[in-house]
Formats: structure tokens, sequence, C-alpha cells
């Protein structure tokens, strides 16, 4: 009989596939299956060759391959076929061994599978994995909550399969425990969405506004890549706007139809942060903006009305444009992290996790979709001062934003007037403001509530809770 395999991955698809070579290729013994056992054999037959791969075609085999204590990884669509594969396997296993989610599961469901796991003596590890199918064969970013015993036995081989940040530290740590990987695999997604609309709105302007081809923004974003915007994404943005569609010859990004769609793990974490009372504006007007984009009878219905069209500028002024449009995206970018980080603290507080903020800043730096420079000062931000309450506190950070603030504002104003939905750029500017105000309206609103609904209201000046008996009748 051969030597019992170190790790399984069930689930053969791109990710599952590539996550098996990754492991194979680090030096691991892997036994793979898949419930299609084609994709098993396809795997061996392309790529036995890397490394020690067992295949299995029954999940008895599978199971009967792995060392003990056993440690399986499911790579298969999240939901249904999740629970479905635990209850294949379940029964297979003993008390002690390790079964590890990488698929894209919502927390909740993690941490219901978790407690039942449990309950039989097995570790149910949430992993959010992020770095799509390249990430998974190169090296993702991967967020592991479960038990700390579970991470003991885990830990070297994730450690040794993740992506690597700038000072060779691997993208991974023990987030904490139950869903607690799933949750932060969940922000990850929801600040990726805020990103990719931020970019988006600074795209828009300089098209529209400032009068650059799609070719003339990809130099401009290359040099701000090169700055302290430098991230994944702003690289992915500068490649397809220099690219040119093979068969028009037109700048591919308008051969592409603009409706954005979405799996569901930005919807996730703005229900999520409605639940925890945070607010995350910057990444609820992102999935929003990509839910309007897909509504094509209601934009064209909408088609028609009045208002601004964008004016041209001179040379001269686009530059300057360009150049605060740069300070813009940098300070709204700033404020969608900063309401990001916020979650984590109050998803952390809500399910008794023991988050590590700074942390969590140190395994995105790598792998991740995500993946930026800027990570690496939020994990110093935290380094310096845990108990940070907002990342615009941060002395660095605030006198950043605070020079940006002129340019912000701005450009913010030049897309309210020329007609230029920028909802990123307004949304985090309103939630600065919102920070920095001495009263906020809500005293009225508040004054209100008392009217209608006698729901009371606090005063400024002594303790206690107070109703008004406000005249008329109503
Ligand atoms: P996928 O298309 O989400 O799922 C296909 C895999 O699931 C196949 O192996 C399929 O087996 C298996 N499967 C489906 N229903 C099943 C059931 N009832 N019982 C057993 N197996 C079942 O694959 P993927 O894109 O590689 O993603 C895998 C997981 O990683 C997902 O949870 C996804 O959300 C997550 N993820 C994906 C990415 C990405 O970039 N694609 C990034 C991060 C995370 P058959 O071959 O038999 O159909």
């Amino acid at each position: 009989m051969d030597t019992p395999a170190d790790i399984g991955v069930t689930g053969l698809a791109v990710m599952g596939r590539n996550l098996a070579r990754n492991l194979a290729r680090s030096g691991y013994s892997v036994a793979v299956h898949n419930r299609t056992p084609a994709r098993t054999r396809a795997l061996v037959e392309e790529f036995g060759g890397e490394g020690a791969f067992r295949p299995a075609e029954s999940a008895k085999d599978f199971v009967a391959s792995l060392k003990r204590p056993r440690r399986l990884i499911t790579m298969v669509k999240a939901g249904e076929a999740t629970d479905a594969v635990i209850a294949e396997f379940a029964p297979l296993l003993d008390e002690g061994d390790v079964i590890v989610d990488g698929g894209n599961a919502h927390f909740a469901d993690t941490r219901r599978r978790e407690r039942a796991l449990r309950e039989r003596g097995i570790h149910f590890v949430g992993a959010g994995i992020s770095g799509g199918e390249e990430g998974a064969l190169h090296g993702p970013s991967i967020m592991p909550g479960g038990s700390a015993e579970a991470y003991d036995s885990l830990g070297p081989m994730l450690e040794t399969i993740a992506a690597k940040a700038a000072d060779g530290s691997p993208c991974t740590t023990h987030v904490g425990t139950d869903g607690a990987g799933h949750f932060v695999k969940m922000v990850h997604n929801g600040i990726e969405y805020a990103d990719m609309q931020l970019i988006g709105e600074a795209y828009h302007l300089l098209r529209d506004v400032a009068g650059y081809s799609p070719g003339q923004i990809a130099e401009v974003f290359r040099t701000w890549n090169g700055g302290r915007l430098d991230s994944y994404l702003m690289e992915v943005s500068a490649e397809v706007l220099a690219h040119t569609d093979a068969e028009t010859g037109a700048p591919f990004v308008d051969v592409v139809a603009d409706r954005a769609e979405q799996k569901g793990t930005g919807r996730w974490t703005v229900q999520t942060a409605l639940e925890l009372g945070v607010p995350v504006s910057g990444i609820a007007e992102a999935v929003f903006a990509r839910s309007l984009s897909g509504h094509t009878s209601l934009r064209a219905a909408g088609a028609g009305l009045p208002g601004p069209r964008a004016e041209a500028m001179d040379t001269d002024a686009a530059g300057r444009f360009a150049d605060q449009v740069e300070q813009a995206l940098y300070a709204s970018k700033l404020v969608s992290y900063a309401q990001g980080w916020h979650m984590l603290r109050a998803g952390a507080e809500e399910y008794g996790w023991d988050l590590d903020l700074g942390a969590i800043a140190a395994i995105w730096r790598g792998g991740c979709i995500i993946r930026a420079a800027f990570l690496d000062r939020i994990r110093s931000a935290y380094a310096a001062a845990p108990g940070l309450e907002t990342l615009l506190a941060d002395a660095d950070f605030a006198a950043e934003i605070g020079r940006a603030q002129g340019d912000w504002r701005a450009v913010a104003a030049t897309a309210l007037r020329h007609g230029v939905p920028a909802p990123g750029f307004s949304a985090a500017l309103a939630y600065y403001d919102g920070l920095r105000a001495d009263r906020l309206p809500a005293a009225l609103t508040q004054a209100q509530r008392d009217f209608f609904g006698a729901h009371t209201y606090r005063r400024v000046d002594r303790d206690g809770v107070f109703h008004t008996l406000w005249g008329g009748d109503r």
C-alpha cells in the first residue's frame, strides 16, 4: 500500500485543481477526488508529473488514502454542494480529523457547519481563499477560521502554499474561530467592490470630463500605480484600458457591454453591515452601481432625462484635473478601507472573534485581488495603535486625507456639475464630513421620531430619557 497522503482535495474545478497542484508542487502528497471522476483523471493525466497525486474515485478510497489526523480541503460550489460534500465525508472521518472549506461560503453557514461538526469531534475550517485560479496555483491569500488546534495542524502547509508579501511573510494566518475566515474574506470582497467602483469613477471622469482616450487613461493609471495607489487592481485597470479589441480595432473597454455582474459577496457584505449597524457606504454604493448598470430597461427609460453633458477641457486643465482625480481616488479609497476595518471590528465584537486587524492587512498584501502596497501602511497603523477607532484617525492617514480634501471636493463638485455619476467619491466624502461634523441633523431626526412615535430622546444638557407632549391632533 502507498504511504498515506499529507492532504486531500475534493472538488477539482479550476480552484480545487490549482490548489491541489500548488500543494503537490510544494512537495506534499495530495489525494485528489471529484464527484465526477473524469476531472480527477484529467488532473493526473495533465499534471501528474508536477508532484505526488493520489487519485481516488470514491469518497471511501479518498478518505482511506489520507494520513491521520486526516486533512481534506473541499473546493466545491458554495451552498448546497458544500453541505452535500460534508454529509458524504463526515461519516467517514474520525475525531480530530479536519475538513477545510475553501469555497466562498457565507460565514453564517460556516458557523453552523463548524458547530455541527465540532459536536462530532471533527474540526471544520472555513478558509477564505482569494486570488482566483492564478492565485490558487501560484499563491493565494488564505484566511482560515476554525479552532487553533486545526490551525496548528494546517498552518505549515497553508503558509507554504500561500502568497508571500514583499517582506517574505506568508499571506495567511489563523484569523479566528468558527466563521471568522469566511467573514474576513467577505469583507475583503466588499472592499474589492468599492475599489473597483472608485477606479471606474476615476476612469469615467478622465474620459468624459478630461476628454482622455482609454489609452491615455491607461498611461495615467500606470503612473498612479507607481505611487501610493500601487495595487493589483490599478495594474489590471491599466492593462484593460490599453487593450484593443482584435476584431474591431476599437478600445476593448468600448466593446464590452456596460453591465457589471455580481456573484453575491458584495451584497452579503452590505446585508451583514446593515445587521451590524456599520456604515459601509462605499461598498453599498459599489453594489448599487453594479445593480443600476444591469437595469437595461430602466436606463433606457432614463436616457432622455434632462441634465448637463460633460464639457471637454483644454490639455492643461485636463492634466490638472487628472492630478485632482488621483487625490480624490486616494482619499475615497482610504475611507472605504476605514469602513471595511470598522466592519471587521464590529464583526469581531458581535461574534466573539479575536481578530488581529493589523494581521488581516498583512495577509492581504499579496495573493488576493485587493493586494496593494497601501495595506502595509494599514498593518503599521494597527501595529502602532491596535485599538485605533478608525483608520482615518491614524496621524499619517489623517494628514494625507487633509491634504487631499480640497481636490477631492473639487472633483466631486465637477462630477456633479458635469452630470457624471460618481457615487463612490461623493459617498466617501459625505462619510468623512459626517465624522467631522460637530452636530448632525440626527437631532432633528430623533425629535421627529419623538413627535410622531413617542420614541423619546436624550438631551445634551442632562442624563436621562425624555419625551415631549407634542400639541395638536395627530
Ligand atoms: P465551481 O464552479 O464553483 O464548482 C464546481 C465544483 O463543485 C466541481 O468540482 C463540481 O463537481 C463540484 N460540485 C458541485 N456540486 C456538487 C455536489 N452536489 N457534490 C459534490 N461536488 C459538487 O468551481 P470553482 O470555480 O473552482 O470554485 C470552487 C469554490 O471556490 C467555490 O466555492 C467558489 O466560490 C470558490 N472560489 C472561486 C474563485 C474563482 O476565482 N473561481 C475564487 C475564490 C473562491 P463536478 O465536477 O462533479 O460537477
